[in-house]
């Protein structure tokens, strides 16, 4: 979608979102006043329907373009592993979305309508093969666990990884990477 570029200010301008950039952020925002971050009603607002599905164990999730009534208003839907624990399933809800931010809209996948993206578990909090998966990955994790989120939970004396990762509904492993603390555990426990 050019109107992306043409709000400006964006240097991820190789590919464009689904969604104008600005549009997207006061979703957010909107959605990160307390913990944990309402992840289900961001995609609400950004007019993409999640489901849970059997995905098969390779595959946390995928955001595609759908012209079935079962896509939201923006067209597209994201499919779960509904095996996954429950903090993951999180994590890639957020994953897809920062996709439909960052990537759904450009040239790079196209609108015709088929499978836009998969992750695989290989691919997963992984050093990341693809810039783009980096780029989905890092937005994600500012999704779910903003600074400000951190510092006010933080100042209320929640600082136990632990403890932070419960409030914020997210994996400890995913929160020590955010934090830049060397994490060697079982991320999914
Ligand atoms: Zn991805």
């Amino acid at each position: 979608m050019t109107m992306v570029e043409e709000r400006g200010g964006l240097s991820r301008d190789s590919h464009s979102g689904a969604i104008p950039r600005a549009d997207a952020e006061a979703i957010i925002r909107r959605h990160q006043q307390t913990a944990p971050v309402d992840i289900l009603a961001i995609a609400r607002d950004m007019g993409v329907a999640v489901y849970t599905d059997r995905l098969g164990p390779e595959v946390s999730g995928l955001i595609r373009r759908d012209q079935s009534d079962e896509a939201g208003p923006s067209g597209y839907l994201i499919l779960v592993n509904q095996d996954h624990p429950f903090n993951r399933k999180r994590f890639t809800v957020a994953h897809e979305i920062a996709h439909f931010m960052l990537h759904c809209g450009g040239p790079l996948h196209g609108n015709g309508g088929g499978p836009l993206h998969e992750i695989r578990d290989d691919q997963f909090y992984r050093a990341l093969s693809g810039p783009l998966e980096r780029e989905a990955n890092e937005l994600a994790a500012e999704i779910l666990m903003p600074w400000h989120l951190i510092d006010q939970l933080q100042g209320r004396g929640i600082t136990d990884l632990h403890e932070l990762a419960r409030t914020l509904r997210v994996s400890r492993q995913a929160l020590a990477i955010r934090l830049g603390i060397p994490y060697d555990q079982d991320w999914s426990s």
